[in-house]
């Protein structure tokens, strides 16, 4: 308590530290946005990880979209996302640049006499001039058709050609379709019996077996990722949730984001790297859940640790708010301890009535008053009669009983406008507004009859008191001074002439 909490870490220190408190939370509002839209980024950034699989992911991508679109209004985002959607849609399945290298021996060996034919279209193929697998086997075909020669052949060349092209075909799919590890050992003694072209009907048998299988295979796992895709969609949902409520308030929140986002971009660019390379499902599968659970980790370490700042802060602006509260009842207190400092200023203390500084304001603002409009004023100085008498006689506690006895007789017998002071000792003024000088006399003179009849008891003895009165009125060009010491030669005269009566001048 006292003066000294109103300097260093007084109101205006702990007021400033406040408002900056509740700037910094408005601030980690902002923040909590700019937060959501990196999270919208890394799940575009998962989203093109998991690009080339299946348009199945569609229905995924599109609840991905409406969860953003719900939680984050940016354009850029949209644009993405529109963007991947799109490329989802026209995904072309087949790979484009397969390595033919197999099927082309095994058509040398079949072809001998066409070598240098089919040694061009190879090239070709190299050169990346055929549009895809499709155009080969139409030139192959058409190269190929050319080795019939004459008419009787025809239906044996017919069907052999008919092996021919189905044992290419399988050996191009064989050499095309990315196989599952299951099946490679298989694939590969299939490869190696196409190319011998040993009993060409059993193994087309076991060939078609094969691809069957791979077929079924595929098929299961592409439901596999289907519902992986789903509960990684699920989990973004929720990464998205949680980063709605991610809130910070502390200074370098913004730079910790940053990190954030920088590690899952190096995250989701490894992610994207590796699945450019791999050939099979499962492992890309088990990388990308490797990897979202570390980003989601990510997000709730930084989740803890934004809700650990928030916490410190809400404790830190409750403790404000009340260091606030405790310095308001303090100010309360402090300005009721300076009322009764400034009462005491300019009340007396025995009598309760205003002091000679109090009397001297007023006087100021009744001439002012009385010159601005032309209202008359009049001034009464009061002195006790031998005063000296009764407290010499009667002791000066009964003196001060008389003051008392006074001071409430001439409040109580004045007008509310008028104003009782006193000016020290046995001495009292009354200031009397807006009345002449005659009229006051008669005031001044009622009230001095209105003492003498009273008296007072002191010792249990009744003593007689009287007052003497001068009295004087405002005239242009009066100050305080000049005023009072006109009433106090008026008093004086009124001692001189005997005391008890009240005088004009
Ligand atoms: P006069 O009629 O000429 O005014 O005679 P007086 O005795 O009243 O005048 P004087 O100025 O000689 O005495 C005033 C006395 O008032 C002196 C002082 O003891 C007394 N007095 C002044 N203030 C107080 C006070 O607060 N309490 C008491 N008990 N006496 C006071
Ligand atoms: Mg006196
Ligand atoms: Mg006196």
């Amino acid at each position: 308590m006292g003066l000294s909490k109103f300097k260093d870490g007084g109101p205006q220190y702990w007021k400033e530290k406040y408002f900056k408190l509740l700037d910094s939370q408005e601030q980690f509002e902002k923040e909590q946005k700019v937060t959501q839209d990196l999270l919208g980024k890394a799940i575009v950034r998962l989203s093109q990880v998991t690009k080339g699989f299946d348009t199945s992911l569609d229905p995924y991508l599109a609840r991905i979209r409406e969860v953003l679109k719900a939680d984050l209004k940016n354009q850029q985002l949209q644009k993405e996302l529109q963007a991947f959607s799109d490329a989802m849609m026209s995904m072309d399945v087949a790979p484009s640049n397969a390595d033919a290298s197999l099927l082309f021996a095994f058509l040398q060996k079949f072809y001998p006499d066409r070598k240098d034919e089919l040694k061009s279209v190879q090239t070709q193929y190299e050169q990346g001039q055929m549009l895809d697998s499709q155009s080969l086997f139409l030139s192959l075909a058409q190269l190929l058709d050319q080795t019939v020669t004459a008419e009787d052949e025809f239906a044996a060349q017919q069907a052999l050609r008919d092996c021919k092209v189905i044992g290419l075909g399988m050996l191009g799919i064989l050499e095309n379709v990315d196989l599952p590890d299951a099946f490679a050992e298989d694939a590969e003694q299939l490869k190696l019996r196409l190319l011998s072209g040993q009993a060409v009907g059993a193994v087309f048998d076991d060939a078609s077996k094969l691809l069957l299988e791979v077929k079924e295979h595929i098929k299961a796992e592409k439901q596999e990722m289907a519902d992986f895709l789903s509960t990684l969609t699920e989990a973004l949902t929720d990464l998205g949730l949680k980063a709605s409520g991610v809130n910070a308030a502390h200074e370098d929140a913004q730079k910790k984001r940053d990190n954030l986002d920088r590690d899952v971009a190096a995250q989701m660019a490894d992610l994207q790297s590796k699945s450019a390379n791999a050939t099979q499902l499962e492992p890309l599968k088990q990388l990308i859940g490797m990897r979202l659970q570390s980003i989601s980790q990510q997000i709730q370490q930084h989740n803890l640790k934004d809700q650990g700042e928030r916490e410190k802060n809400q404790r830190e602006l409750k403790a404000l708010m009340q260091r606030i509260k405790e310095m308001e009842r303090e100010t309360v207190e402090l300005k009721s301890r300076l009322d009764a400092a400034q009462q005491k200023a300019t009340y007396d203390s025995l009598t309760g009535l205003p002091n000679r500084q109090a009397l001297d304001d007023r006087l100021a603002e009744e001439i002012a008053r009385a010159k601005r409009y032309g209202k008359p004023l009049s001034i009464a100085v009061w002195d006790i009669d031998f005063f000296k008498n009764i407290n010499d006689t009667f002791g000066h506690k009964s003196g001060d009983k008389a003051l008392i006895i006074i001071a409430k007789l001439l409040s109580k017998f004045c007008r509310e406008t008028d104003f009782v002071a006193r000016f020290g000792g046995e001495e009292f003024v009354t200031l009397l507004p807006e009345t002449e000088a005659k009229n006051a006399l008669l005031v001044v003179d009622k009230l001095r009859a209105i003492v003498e009849r009273s008296g007072f008891k002191a010792n249990g003895e009744n003593v007689s008191i009287t007052l003497s009165c001068g009295l004087t009125q405002y005239v242009e060009g009066d100050t305080n001074e000049s005023l009072f010491v006109r009433a106090d030669g008026a008093l004086y005269q009124a001692k001189q002439g005997g005391r008890n009566q009240c005088v004009l001048v």
